[in-house]
């Protein structure tokens, strides 16, 4: 696409979340056209189910415009306030109307699925409007059909993004994007993305790092629909957007950008030299996955294996589940790539902002808290069976390891090793090859009562993985995609700092590997303070391993175990990051 030019330049404020700086084409994700809805007869028996889905979508709609309102009130001048004026008569749509009961009213009565039932409704209000001839009403008009699609992608949340159009070199810039829509990122089409909504420690923002795409989330605002097709730069360090630069501001970017390449490549010669202190003491590094399709980042980067396959990502994006075949298929190959290096498997991981649509609902009202991770392949042990099956048959090909997110208490251990029993005398039976010794189990510490409870659970586990952005959440009570409270996200908090210590003591005293494999343990900032803990494996988006690697490789273990013992005496943590920075500025 050829850009558009010539309009005066705006700044877009934000949380970078994925280093780097993207100059692209300003492609508007939510601003596309009114796609064919499915259209179905419901069964009288899933005439409830469907009000239910249809209330969700109305509910996570008034969640949206709630949160939309707050960013509003922050904008200056008379932007905000018609912007606020304009959410305000989106919500009264939305708050028992005649659109909402309308709806409803169709799915009862003629038993039609929700976004069939939302479409006629709004064609039916829209040509009323339009009747009546009067200009106030007829914008009206577009601004129920507006609702009418916010609704629309409530109710298909989970389904594949419409990304098929992006030419190269697109800046996706959205209200909102879900784990599923960026693993549609095609990297040679999309060079970086912004939104409004979504926290910095979501899995958005995770798998912006993984691709390497430069990220900003909670922008304070959005352009224009005039300004599709416009040169825009992403800086995913500063944390701003910029739609229609000056040629100043983009001489500066691309000057910068030049600059940060030339860094990466300095970086990327450290690639074959090992992860090991100044005195001596040799780290792990390994690579947290999404995609098994971006696994040549493992090697390209130096990662010693797999610390962390997210196989939920497996499950998004597609209408049935993967079979056992399928699942071997994809694990078979990347054991194979690793070529002798360990691979990581968590079981299914889905629930709150990761979605898999062939799961059905399953989270219920708070997904955060309800009925996901572990619990969910407890509660549905075929999807349990299904994954475990296919480790233990990758594991035939070299090491795998199995790991489990979620974990709360001893019985889902046992239980877990109960149905692995089960699966191993079933693949005796039909006399498929698998690991043999069977793949050690290894436990996350990613809830406040498991890290808590880690000495329990050491004695189930044959190692243990510390989630510290989950761990972080569930500490601070801080939803990790609401970008409302990112500022409240601190995994420097002395709360969530002694849960951490507390588990790899506890996995010291239990002899068995500990790593970290949450954000931090990607970002140099904490190296010398997860090293201090006695943590000695760290599993990272591959593209961060040459950062910590520099940073380990100018480390005093001994120094930074001295600086750790001071920092775990803190109790704010204002002063626990000015003493993490101080000792991180002394030896850079
Ligand atoms: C974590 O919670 O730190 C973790 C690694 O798992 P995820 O980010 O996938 O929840
Ligand atoms: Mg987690």
């Amino acid at each position: 696409m050829t850009p558009v030019t010539g309009q005066a330049e705006r700044i877009f404020d934000g949380l970078g979340v994925s280093p780097g700086i993207a100059i692209g084409i300003v492609h508007l994700h939510d601003q596309h056209d009114d796609a064919p809805v499915p259209h179905y007869r419901l069964a009288k028996d899933t005439v409830a189910a469907e009000r239910s889905r249809f209330a969700a979508a109305v509910a996570t709609a008034e969640q949206q415009i709630s949160k939309l309102q707050a960013k509003a009130k922050d904008l200056p001048g008379a932007s905000g306030e018609e912007l606020g004026y304009m959410l305000e008569a989106y919500r009264q749509m939305l708050d028992n109307s005649r659109l909402t009961r309308g709806v409803d009213k169709r799915i009862a009565d003629e038993r039609l699925n929700a976004e069939a039932a939302l479409q006629r409704e709004i064609t039916e209000i829209v040509a009323h409007f339009e009747s009546m001839g009067d200009a106030y009403l007829s914008a009206r008009a577009d601004d129920i059909k507006d609702i009418g699609r916010r609704l629309t992608r409530n109710l298909d949340r989970g389904n594949a993004g419409p990304f098929g159009q992006l030419s190269k070199n697109a800046v996706v810039l959205a209200e909102e994007l879900s784990p599923a829509d960026t693993a549609l990122f095609d990297p040679a089409l999309v060079a970086g993305f912004a939104t409004i909504l979504g926290g910095p420690a979501s899995h958005t923002a995770i798998m912006a790092r993984s691709l390497g795409l430069p990220a900003v989330v909670g922008m304070s605002g959005m352009p224009s629909s005039s300004q599709a097709g416009r040169v825009v730069i992403v800086d995913g360090s500063g944390g701003k957007v910029i739609v229609n630069p000056s040629a100043d501001t983009l001489a500066d970017y691309r000057k910068r950008r030049a600059d940060l390449l030339r860094q990466r490549r300095k970086l990327h010669l450290l690639r074959k030299v090992p992860a090991v202190t100044k005195d001596g003491v040799e780290i792990t590094l390994e690579a947290n996955l999404e995609l098994p399709s971006e696994v040549g980042g493992v090697s390209n980067y130096g990662a010693a294996g797999i610390g962390l396959l997210r196989t939920e990502f497996i499950f998004m994006n597609r209408a049935n589940l993967p079979s056992e075949e399928e699942q071997t298929a994809i694990l078979s190959e990347l054991v194979t790539k690793l070529d002798g290096r360990p691979l990581t498997v968590r079981t299914l991981d889905a629930g709150a902002d990761k979605t898999a649509p062939a799961l059905g609902r399953f989270d219920g009202p708070n997904p955060s808290l309800g009925l996901r991770a572990i619990r969910l392949s407890l509660k549905r042990p075929e999807l349990l069976e299904t994954q475990l099956a296919a480790i233990l048959r990758a594991g035939a090909l070299g090491p795998v390891r199995i790991l489990l997110p979620m974990v709360t208490n001893v019985g889902e251990l046992l239980t877990v090793r109960h149905i692995l029993d089960g699966v191993v005398h079933r693949l005796k039976r039909r006399k498929v090859p698998f690991a043999l010794p069977l793949p050690p189990i290894g436990t996350m510490i990613e809830v406040p009562g498991a890290a808590l409870a880690a000495d329990g659970l050491a004695q189930h586990s044959d190692f243990f993985a510390i989630g510290t952005n989950d761990l972080t959440q569930y500490t601070l009570a801080i939803d990790r995609t609401d970008e409302q409270v990112a500022h409240l996200y601190d995994s420097l908090h002395p709360a969530v700092l002694r849960l951490v210590q507390f588990t790899t003591e506890a996995a010291l005293r239990a002899r068995i590997p500990v790593s970290v494999c949450g954000e931090i343990a990607g970002d140099p900032r904490y190296t010398a303070l997860l090293l201090g803990l006695g943590i000695r494996e760290l599993s990272m988006a591959s593209s961060r391993i040459p950062l910590v690697k520099a940073r380990i490789r100018e480390l005093d273990l001994m120094a930074a175990t001295r600086r750790a013992r001071v920092i775990m005496d803190q109790s704010d943590t204002g002063r626990i990051a000015q003493l993490l920075d101080d000792f991180n500025e002394k030896m850079g």
